[in-house]
């Protein structure tokens, strides 16, 4: 999966001054670039102070980067806040990266980007397969907000009207399909408190609708196998929420690499699937197996395939990982594209 080759260059992206460029073929879940910052700032008032701690040859570095509030007249401020990253979700921190800063934007991005408290660096992973000579290209948003809200924060935060092709076709279906992904990110633990097995399905509708729509950014399956995990062990059905375990691991680790902090906590419940504090907290039944391809629940219940007799349900388990679920080959064989990536990362598991 790792290569030594640099994986990217930097050079110029019409229309966005610079970008960063495949060098070859890279996979998806491939570490692409990790970079410590040149510099931090709490706030932007440490920005003026910290740029005047920079070497002669860290100042050369700092002005090669673009400022989108000031072109004409850049200010250390303003072109922090144009490059800067948080480092980590909802931090107050920020850091400017020489390489990773300046990565463009897209509503279907390649790469995810994290940061990684253990290695004090930003970590980009391929989100998808990228081709030799495509832009490397991550987001500057939230995944699944429409076509105006996107347009909305990134003129006023980022100076710039964006001509991805998800905003060029700007299609109604697309932003209520991101609509329904984002309600239903919401919704899945809410409903299982009352409803364990409607939180599950709708779980399973968010991760079939992330297909769908494309983006596919393994972070925020596995943040949904993740939600699956948990209504199914608050039922106790520890093998349903170990197999979601299994791939909120693999798509944790495709994002964000093995030193993400979520890695060993994942790996540990996978383990042991019960040790979650909140294990049989709406008593205990078994889960219907849904199909990970299409949806449709398995009659009787019970994601065993019925060797336990718990249930009469007929599901094909994933050979590979141990982890999917499908009605029968058919629809396993139209999930292969899909599954493939997750799916080699949990078979190392066994
Ligand atoms: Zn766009
Ligand atoms: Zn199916
Ligand atoms: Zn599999």
């Amino acid at each position: 999966m790792s290569s030594t080759s640099p994986s990217y260059l930097l050079a110029e992206a019409p229309g966005k001054n610079h970008g960063l460029f495949a060098t070859r073929p890279i996979a998806t879940g491939e570490l692409v670039i990790s970079e410590a910052p040149l510099f931090t700032a709490q706030g932007l008032f440490e920005v003026g102070p910290a740029v005047q701690r920079l070497s002669a040859a860290e100042k050369v570095v700092f002005e090669a980067l673009t400022d989108a509030y000031c072109p004409d007249k850049p200010t250390p401020v303003t072109r922090f806040k144009t490059n800067a990253l948080p480092l980590g979700v909802g931090s107050t921190l920020g850091g400017l990266f020489p390489q990773i800063s300046r990565i463009n934007h897209s509503c279907r991005p390649n790469v995810h980007h994290s940061w990684c408290e253990k290695l004090g660096k930003e970590v980009i992973y391929a989100s998808s397969p990228i081709a030799q000579g495509e832009e490397i290209l991550t987001t500057y948003l939230e995944p699944y907000a429409s076509t105006e809200e996107r347009r909305r924060i990134l003129v006023n935060d980022f100076r710039f009207v964006c001509r991805c092709d998800v905003c060029e076709r700007a299609d109604p279906a697309n932003d209520a399909l991101r609509k329904k992904i984002a309600q239903l990110g919401d919704e899945i633990l809410y409903t299982s408190r009352r409803d364990p097995i409607g939180g599950l399905r709708l779980a399973k509708e968010r991760l079939r609708s992330m297909e769908e729509e494309g983006s596919g950014d393994p972070a925020e399956y596995s943040v949904t196998h993740y939600d699956a995990y948990q209504t199914c062990i608050a039922v106790s059905d520890l093998e349903a929420a170990k197999r979601h375990m299994g791939l909120a691991y693999a798509y944790r680790l495709l994002s964000e690499g093995p030193d993400s902090a979520e890695i060993p906590r994942n790996l540990a419940l996978y383990r042991n699937p019960g040790s979650h504090p909140a294990t049989g907290m709406h008593g205990r039944r078994v889960m219907p197996g849904i199909c990970d391809g299409c949806g449709k629940e398995a009659v009787g219940g019970g994601g065993d395939g019925g060797k336990k007799g718990k249930g009469t349900a007929k599901v094909l388990v994933c050979e590979g990982c141990k982890c999917a679920i499908y009605c029968d080959k058919e629809c396993q064989a139209k999930h292969r594209a899909w599954h493939e990536a997750a799916c080699s990362v949990a078979g190392r598991l066994r």
